[in-house]
């Protein structure tokens, strides 16, 4: 299965779609309507995921595999998460195991809370972060001029250039946190807000 199609069903499960095989076709049932961009995606990856998809046993280890390779935690909650989706307790189970993870390593319980935080963040935009515009800076939301000068983050985002960089950066770190905290998780002491 190529990556494009595993992030896919990676993305679906989080949203808590079930998609099954119907004979030739693809049977989506989502708890909310999924976005355009998402069902033409499906659209284009549906004979990857029907091949998938026609041997279950397989495909159900192969996303619990994504999932585990994606967050590195242990088998089991990687593979309730690949069926059921991310709860405030699998953030928390997540959060410990990275953290005993850094404590591993020899960072302090101080130091690996703050790191398992930290990473909790970039999972969480990961997850649920806003959906990238076309054509627009996620800093400043103005367009973008493709040909001009940009600056091109990993994920793929383009933005004008380190003042939206920082901008772009302080508002989804702060989106994340809000959503952690809806959930109960909030900042380690000691980590700079
Ligand atoms: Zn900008």
């Amino acid at each position: 299965m190529s990556g494009a199609a595993r992030a896919l069903l990676a993305e679906l499960t989080q949203l808590g779609a079930a998609i099954d095989a119907c004979g030739g076709t693809l049977k989506l049932r989502a708890p909310e309507p999924l976005s355009p961009d998402l069902l033409e995606r499906v659209r284009a990856a549906k004979p990857e995921i029907l091949a998938a998809l026609s041997a279950p046993a397989a495909a159900d280890i192969e996303r619990a595999a994504i999932i585990e390779h994606d967050a590195g935690y242990s088998a089991d909650i990687a593979d309730r998460h690949a069926r059921e989706g991310w709860r405030a307790e699998d953030w928390r189970a997540w959060l410990s195991e990275t953290a005993a993870r850094r404590r591993r390593i020899g960072d302090d319980h101080g130091e690996a809370s703050r790191f398992a935080y930290g990473a909790a963040i970039s999972e969480w935009h990961a997850r649920h972060g806003a959906r990238r515009v076309p054509g627009r800076c996620p800093g400043c939301e103005r367009p973008i001029d493709e040909r001009a000068r940009v600056l091109a983050l990993p994920g793929g985002e383009r933005v004008h250039g380190v003042p939206c960089l920082v901008r772009y950066g302080a508002r989804w770190r702060s989106a994340a946190a809000d959503g952690l905290a809806g959930l109960g998780i909030s900042a380690p002491t000691g980590r700079a807000p």
